[in-house]
């Protein structure tokens, strides 16, 4: 599944480099994850490269964007055209 970021993001900006699918933006008050890009790294890293480097871990699983790995995957070759 996609993951979110919760109401406890400071805003750090941290994150945003770090995201290989670009799929972090800055929105109105937080930053914010689109489930359209994210493939919670499958792909390209074996671990959530966000959540890793998150200085409060306010990155969480998505519910309301549930995938199996072979979502996430096709998701990643769709992004980029593999
Ligand atoms: S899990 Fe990976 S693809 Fe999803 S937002 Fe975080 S860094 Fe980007
Ligand atoms: S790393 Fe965490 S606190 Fe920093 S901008 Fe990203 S989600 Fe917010």
């Amino acid at each position: 599944m996609s993951l979110f970021i919760t109401e406890e993001c400071i805003n750090c900006d941290v994150c945003e480099p770090e995201c290989p699918n670009k799929a972090i933006s800055q929105g109105p008050e937080i930053y914010e994850i689109n489930p359209e890009l994210c493939t919670e790294c499958v792909g390209h890293y074996d671990e959530p490269q966000c959540q890793i480097v998150c200085p409060v871990a306010c990155i969480d699983p998505n519910p309301n964007h549930v995938e199996t790995d072979d979502q996430l995957l096709d998701k990643y070759k769709k992004i980029w055209g593999k």
